[in-house]
């Protein structure tokens, strides 16, 4: 409710692509790499993950990753 608020819903869908992707690529169930994540400032679970910037850079997939 109140990401909808936030968003206009042509951009809904669009919003929640970038969730997934941001999951799979940076906030890791399991070892998230908070020390790499551009929403680490807002982002009240900041520090559950490694949060050493170069260390946690070395969790964070790219595409090679998913091919
Ligand atoms: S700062 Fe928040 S969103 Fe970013 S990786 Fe850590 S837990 Fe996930």
């Amino acid at each position: 409710m109140v990401v909808q608020q936030l968003i206009p819903q042509p951009e809904w869908t669009n919003l929640s692509q970038r969730m997934i992707w941001h999951g799979r690529r940076i906030c890791h169930a399991r070892k998230p790499a908070c020390g790499a994540c551009p929403v680490a400032k807002i982002c009240p679970s900041v520090g559950i993950g490694e949060m050493d910037k170069e260390k946690a850079l070395l969790l964070v997939k790219t595409d090679k990753d998913f091919r």
